[in-house]
């Protein structure tokens, strides 16, 4: 979710109030259900009013205009990134990417949909965020409805957190490092932490997103060598990514040891995810 929501900072200026005067569609399974007519004929004219994010979710808000029906209607284009989806605005004499999958010509500018394995998507579909369940950073996620869920299942509480009904948007990365935080052992069934460790893992959700967007809001974006006049990537940097990795406290590092006891951090695999924890600092 941090990812996400620095990618909708980062791109709203450039967008808001850009006119889509056409769309490329390279791949028709990643507007999927939607169809390449519907997609096009729905789209084109189109004006960028706001783009937010939902749990994993960009929501791109639009404005048809100059249709048949005089006052302005609204449309929601709903992006998701999968696992290695990218999203940017460049110049149209940039070179598309091999896997630019839909290409929204803007003008003097193109913005690029790339999807290499192809697991994202970007859809009128709106179904997938009608389950989520709150944003952990607004005033809907409270103590009480966090305890309340987790009271009814006895799922292990990193499998709970990835539960996108629980909570929009916590991702494996982020799911590992609350528990850390928090000091709660990974294993230990959703029903079974008490009053003190909700409010624990609670706050400990919050300070990690929070922290993790900061971090990322200050993570350099990366533009190709050379050709940094106007063509804007998501800050994916191999510094920026090192730098980042650098940041978690138990994720990717197995062996290695605690920041906090010096105990040698744990993996295991938990519903076919990695989770990283430190056993001392983490019993129950
Ligand atoms: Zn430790």
């Amino acid at each position: 979710m941090p990812e996400v929501e620095i990618l909708a900072r980062h791109l709203r200026p450039l967008l808001c109030g850009k006119t889509m005067r056409g769309i490329n569609i390279r791949r028709e399974k990643s507007i999927w259900p939607t169809s390449p007519k519907e997609f096009q004929m729905k789209l084109r004219g189109a004006k960028f009013k706001n783009l937010s994010r939902r749990g994993k979710y960009l929501l791109f808000e639009l404005q048809l205009v100059g249709r048949a029906s005089s006052r302005a209607e609204t449309l929601t284009v709903l992006g998701h990134l999968g696992m290695t989806g990218r999203m940017f605005v460049a110049l149209k004499k940039e070179k598309l990417p091999k896997h630019a999958v839909v290409v929204f010509d803007l003008g003097d500018r193109n913005f690029i949909y790339e999807d290499y394995r192809y697991f994202g998507r970007m859809t009128l579909d709106l179904s997938p965020i009608e389950k989520l369940g709150p944003e952990p950073l607004s005033k809907d996620f409270s103590p009480k409805v966090f305890g309340e869920s987790l009271k009814r299942s006895r799922q292990p509480i990193k499998v709970k957190l990835l539960d996108q009904s629980l909570i929009a948007g916590i991702g494996n990365i982020y799911a590992s490092e609350a528990l850390f935080r928090a000091k709660i052992l990974p294993t230990l069934a959703s029903n079974k932490l008490n009053a003190a460790q909700i409010k624990k893992l609670w706050r400990a959700i919050q300070e990690t997103l929070r922290e993790a967007i900061q971090f990322g809001s200050t993570v350099p974006l990366k533009f190709a060598s050379g050709k940094s006049d106007g063509l804007f990537y998501f800050g994916r940097s191999d510094d920026g990514e090192n730098f980042y990795h650098e940041r978690l406290r138990v994720y990717d590092r197995a062996g290695k040891l605690c920041l906090n006891c010096k105990s040698g951090i744990k993996r295991i695999t938990q519903a076919a995810r990695s989770t990283f924890f430190c056993p001392h600092c983490q019993k129950r």
